[in-house]
Formats: structure tokens, C-alpha cells, sequence
């Protein structure tokens, strides 16, 4: 199969492309910069979709950890857009195609579900309660394909943090874990929704590849709280992780709204994989974290 996949050249998307790629699908990428195999975002909105798509997919979108990028009203519009507008851009080519691909794959967030006491599944309702949760919700309505295309399956899979050596959170921790300087945040009892990289791309390639249609968690079934991350991390790595770092901290250096997104989190399940009968590689936090640890950056 052909798949169009937009922000291809990023943490996820790279992954993603050499997965596909080792299963004989041929990957073109959207991107701002061009390339071989890459088509632009003008491209995609005046010409449409490349001939013979078969499968959309689309991981673009501003890096909100970016900590060099202060939490400006600008900022915040350029994270909004380069996720909502993209997607946008990419239903509105699959309505207008002349030969519709089978299958359109859009990511978003747990930060679709509010930081409470809940165990959230995809049958919990949403709350539009912040700027991420009002994010995740405006990015779901813009994959919404028109009620008459009726030939083209939807999948949205709300992605907790990705855990990977290249990319990421991880490889932001690294170094301070490295030096045995890593811990949790705060009480460390907040949960942190997680999924492997090898795990999350996976279950985008099943996306595409089984009959499975509307929203689906993307997080490992064993949720983790911080503090259990930062264990395994760093016992992955034979170091201890007894430096706390207050939520001030982050309160301060990101600006608290970006912030909540470490110093909070929520129990989330993927009850739907799992009923699809989806299996997991590392399903849980203390497998996962050794494998990152053993892999070469
Ligand atoms: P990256 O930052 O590594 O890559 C995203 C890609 O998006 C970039 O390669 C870039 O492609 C494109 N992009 C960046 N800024 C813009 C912009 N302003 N306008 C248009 N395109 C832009 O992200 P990840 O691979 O980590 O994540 C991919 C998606 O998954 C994102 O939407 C993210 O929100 C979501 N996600 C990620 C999680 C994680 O833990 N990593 C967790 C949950 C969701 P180019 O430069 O080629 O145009």
C-alpha cells in the first residue's frame, strides 16, 4: 500500500516510516522542508492526495516541549494550529479525492481526559477544561471526515507520552537519570499515561491493517505513576532516583498550564485494543524502560 503520512520526519514518524517500510509499504511524507518521497502542505491542499493513497496518516504538530519556546499566547497558537489545521487539511483532501484511501489514522492526547481520581477508557466523556483538553478536542473534530464518505475507515488514537531513546521525553531525562540525578516530580502518586515506541507504532500499522474504526487509546495496559516511571528508569539504568523535583519547579520553567502536564495525569486504559485483541511487546513500565536503556541512541 502507498501511505501519506504527515509529520513523518519527526520522533514518531521516523519510527513509523521504517516500520512500514520493512512491511513493503511505501511511505511519502507531508512536510514543511522538501525532499525525496515528501510532498508539501500547499501541495497536499492545491493538488490532493498522491495517486493510489491507501492509508492517510498524520503526526504533525508543533513540539510543546520545546523548553527553548516560551509558553507565549503565539506559541500556544502555533501548537493549536500545526496539529488542528493539518489535520484539517488532510480530511478535506480524503473528502475530495477522486478514489478515497481505506483508512485515515489521526493521533491526539490523553490530554483529552481531566487529572482526577478516574480510570478514563474511550467511553468517558471529555471535558473541555484547558487549553490541551480544548486542543485535543478541536484536533479530534478537524479528523472527522464528512458523514457521506463512507469509504474511508477513521481512527483516532489518543497517545499517552512515548517512550523512546531518540525522541521525547526520554531523551530529555536521560542525561539527569544518566548522572543518577533523576527522580519524581512532585509526590511522584500522579499517574503518567505511557506507550513504548515499538508498541505505539505497532498499533498504528494494526490500525491500518485491521477492521478497527473511532477513537482508541494509545497507552500501555499497565498504567504507571511517576514515581514507578522514575524507578524503572532508573534502575534501568543502576542508578538511583531519589532527587524529587518540586512542581514549582516545572511551574516555573514552563508556565504552569504546559507544566500540568507533568506535575498531573490520569489513569487511562486501552480497553478498546485490547477487546480488538491487540498484544503488546512492553506492556509494562519496568520491560519497557530496560529495553530503552539497551538500545543504542
Ligand atoms: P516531533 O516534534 O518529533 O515531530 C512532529 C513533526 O511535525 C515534525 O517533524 C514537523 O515536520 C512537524 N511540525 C512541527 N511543527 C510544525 C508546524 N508548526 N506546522 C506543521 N508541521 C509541524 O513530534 P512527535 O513525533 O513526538 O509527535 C508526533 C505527534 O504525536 C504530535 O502531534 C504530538 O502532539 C503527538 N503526540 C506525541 C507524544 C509524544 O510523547 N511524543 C504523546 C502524545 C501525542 P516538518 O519539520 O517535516 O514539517
Amino acid at each position: 500500500g502507498n501511505v501519506l503520512l504527515g509529520g513523518g520526519s519527526g520522533f514518531i514518524g521516523k519510527h513509523l516510516t521504517s516500520l512500514l517500510t520493512s512491511k513493503g509499504y511505501n511511505v511519502t511524507i507531508i512536510s514543511r522542508m522538501p525532499g525525496a518521497s515528501r510532498i508539501s502542505w500547499t501541495d497536499l491542499q492545491t493538488k490532493g492526495l498522491p495517486e493510489s493513497t491507501t492509508a492517510v496518516i498524520n503526526l504533525a504538530g508543533q513540539n510543546v516541549m520545546d523548553f527553548t519556546q516560551r509558553w507565549t499566547t503565539g506559541f500556544k497558537q502555533n501548537v493549536f494550529n500545526s496539529r488542528v489545521k493539518t489535520t484539517a487539511s488532510l480530511a478535506e483532501a480524503i473528502a475530495k479525492a477522486p478514489k478515497r484511501p481505506k483508512v485515515f489514522v489521526a493521533i491526539s492526547g490523553v490530554g483529552a481526559y481531566k487529572p482526577n481520581d478516574k480510570e478514563y477508557t474511550e467511553s468517558s466523556i471529555l471535558e473541555n477544561f484547558d487549553f490541551f483538553s480544548k486542543l485535543c478536542i478541536e484536533w479530534e473534530k478537524a479528523a472527522c471526515l464528512p458523514k457521506e464518505v463512507t469509504d474511508c475507515r477513521q481512527v483516532i488514537i489518543r497517545s499517552g507520552v512515548v517512550l523512546g531513546r531518540d525522541g521525547g521525553m526520554i531523551k530529555q531525562l536521560y542525561l539527569p537519570f544518566f548522572l543518577g540525578l533523576g527522580g519524581p516530580v512532585g509526590s511522584g502518586m500522579q499517574y503518567m499515561p505511557w506507550i513504548h515506541i515499538d508498541d505505539l507504532t505497532r498499533l498504528i500499522l494494526f490500525s491500518i491493517e485491521n477492521n478497527v474504526e473511532g477513537v482508541y487509546n494509545g497507552v500501555a495496559p499497565t498504567p504507571a505513576t511517576n514515581k514507578e516511571f522514575s524507578n524503572a528508569f532508573a534502575g534501568a539504568l543502576s542508578r538511583p532516583a531519589i532527587f524529587p523535583v518540586p512542581k514549582f519547579v516545572f511551574n516555573a520553567l514552563l508556565s504552569e498550564e504546559r507544566a500540568n502536564m507533568i506535575t498531573k495525569g490520569q489513569k487511562v486504559l486501552p480497553q478498546r485494543y485490547q477487546e480488538a485483541g491487540f498484544t503488546y511487546n512492553f506492556p509494562n513500565i519496568t520491560v519497557a524502560c530496560q529495553d530503552l536503556v539497551q538500545k543504542k541512541a
